[in-house]
C-alpha cells in the first residue's frame, strides 16, 4: 500500500530555552510542536510535545537567526528534514512513518486530555517502512 507523502522538518532552536520544533506539514500548513528534549530515537522514550501554533509551509526551510525581540529569538538549525505519510489521525492521536536522515520509521503523538500538550515516541515498527520504499 503506498501512501501520499508530506514533508516534515525538526528545527533545533537556540532560544531562551533550547528545544527542538517538529513540524507536520498538514491541512496547508506546518502543525507545530515545541520538543523541550530530544525528539526520541529509540523506542520506549516518550517526550513531551507542547503543540504551537501552526507555521507557514514556506517555514519549512528556514535556518538562521531570529533577531533579539521578536518570538523565538535565538538561532535555528535544521536537525532533520524528508518526508513522512500518515497513518491515522484523529482529535487526540497522529500516527505517522517518518523518512528523514535521522529520524525514520512509525512515530506516535498523543494528546494528554484537553490539552495543547501532547506525547511523542517511536514505536520501532520498521514494516511500514519498509513497504513504502
Ligand atoms: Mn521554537
Amino acid at each position: 500500500m503506498r501512501y501520499p507523502r508530506k514533508r516534515f522538518v525538526v528545527q533545533e532552536h537556540f532560544a531562551s530555552h533550547h528545544h527542538y520544533d517538529f513540524r507536520l506539514e498538514m491541512d496547508g500548513v506546518l502543525k507545530s510542536w515545541a520538543i523541550p528534549k530530544e525528539v526520541p530515537r529509540i523506542t520506549k522514550v516518550k517526550r513531551l510535545a507542547v503543540q504551537v501554533d501552526d507555521h507557514d509551509v514556506n517555514y519549512i526551510d528556514f535556518e538562521g537567526e531570529i533577531v533579539e525581540g521578536l518570538y523565538g529569538a535565538g538561532t535555528v538549525r535544521i536537525f532533520d528534514s524528508g518526508s513522512y505519510y500518515l497513518l491515522e489521525r484523529n482529535e487526540d492521536k497522529i500516527k505517522v512513518v517518518l523518512l528523514g536522515e535521522k529520524l525514520e520509521g512509525v512515530y506516535e503523538l498523543i494528546r494528554l486530555k484537553d490539552t495543547r500538550n501532547w506525547l511523542i515516541f517511536a514505536i520501532g515498527d520498521r514494516a511500514h517502512v519498509v513497504d513504502s520504499r
